[in-house]
């Protein structure tokens, strides 16, 4: 039996991302967090769910101080955690929500302008994405519909960053890209806390990529991944499952193929919707739920 992921991450499952934030000299922020009632604020109609600054004087108290970030998450175990963008970070971030025509408008900006370059991206829990740009210096000021579905989040402005929790259950995700270099992918793995990623090219799902991928496959034939190139080391074929296919299904793959957690797609589109974990399949056998659908057991990818 593998020993099951650190338990760490759920405890403070934002500490470690902060953490490294702060490293990079992003000021980082802890917010509130959805729960099984609505908002951790506990507001009746909280208009902005886990997306919310937990301290009193809210982005003034953003900092890159590890005591400072460490005693936060010690009283706010489950905190969100946000990254404040502008001159002070050194970012500027585009924020595409795709249910405001989000995507439409960065496909017209793209034949208009050209395309933009490839830039860290983070799939946002409710299906957006976050892109990363350096702050060109001077003021930039936030801008609410730049376009449809178009926000710029900059001087005085915030992100909800990775790996906080949305409202819909889904965790927000660094994407890799398949031509991220090693060190990138392993730097989103340290964030996550996690040793598993999966590599999207857009939408679509082109492998998976683990630790064990690059300290077996690459660091000890002395490859350099600053170098490297996640596409040359991901794992394909890849072994998934559908949603709505049972723990049975998904522990019996596990055991064919060897591997220790499973991508899991949703049967209608094919989309990335979460991964299972061989701990999440013995917790849920522990418990006698074999037999359930996936998509109740699996985390969000
Ligand atoms: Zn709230």
């Amino acid at each position: 039996m593998t020993s099951s992921p650190p338990k760490r991450r759920e405890v403070k499952p934002c500490l470690t991302a902060a953490l490294d934030y702060a490293r990079r000299s992003w000021p980082v922020i802890p917010l509130h967090a959805p729960t099984a009632d609505g908002c951790s604020c506990a507001r009746d109609e909280c208009s902005s769910v886990g997306k919310h600054p937990r301290t009193e004087h809210g982005l003034k108290d953003a900092t890159t101080d590890e005591g400072v970030i460490g005693r936060w998450w010690d009283k706010w175990p489950e905190a969100n955690v946000g990254i404040v963008a502008g001159a002070v970070s050194g970012l500027v971030v585009l924020d595409v929500d795709p249910r405001h025509g989000g995507d439409e408008s960065l496909r017209v900006l793209g034949e208009r302008h050209g395309q933009l370059p490839e830039t860290p991206k983070s799939r946002t829990g409710g299906g957006g994405q976050h892109l990363l740009f350096a702050h060109p210096g001077g003021r930039i000021k936030n801008k609410v519909n730049l376009a449809p579905g178009l926000d710029i989040r900059a001087d005085g402005g915030y992100i909800v960053a990775p790996p906080s929790l949305h409202a819909s259950g889904q965790r927000y995700e660094w994407d890799v890209h398949p031509d991220d270099s090693l060190q990138t992918a392993a730097q989103k793995m340290r964030i996550r806390n996690i040793g598993f990623l999966p590599v999207c090219d857009g939408e679509r799902l082109v492998g998976v990529l683990t630790d064990r991928d690059i300290a077996l496959r690459t660091t000890a034939d002395g490859i350099d991944p600053r170098k490297s190139l996640s596409k040359e080391w991901i794992t394909t074929p890849i072994v998934y499952c559908f949603d709505d296919q049972d723990v049975d299904d998904a522990a019996h793959l596990m055991r064919e193929h060897q591997i220790r957690r499973l991508i899991i797609l949703s049967r209608d589109n094919k989309r990335l919707v979460g991964v299972v974990s061989l701990g999440d399949l013995a917790t849920n056998v522990e418990e006698k739920k074999s037999g359930e659908v996936l998509q109740e057991v699996s985390e969000p990818s």
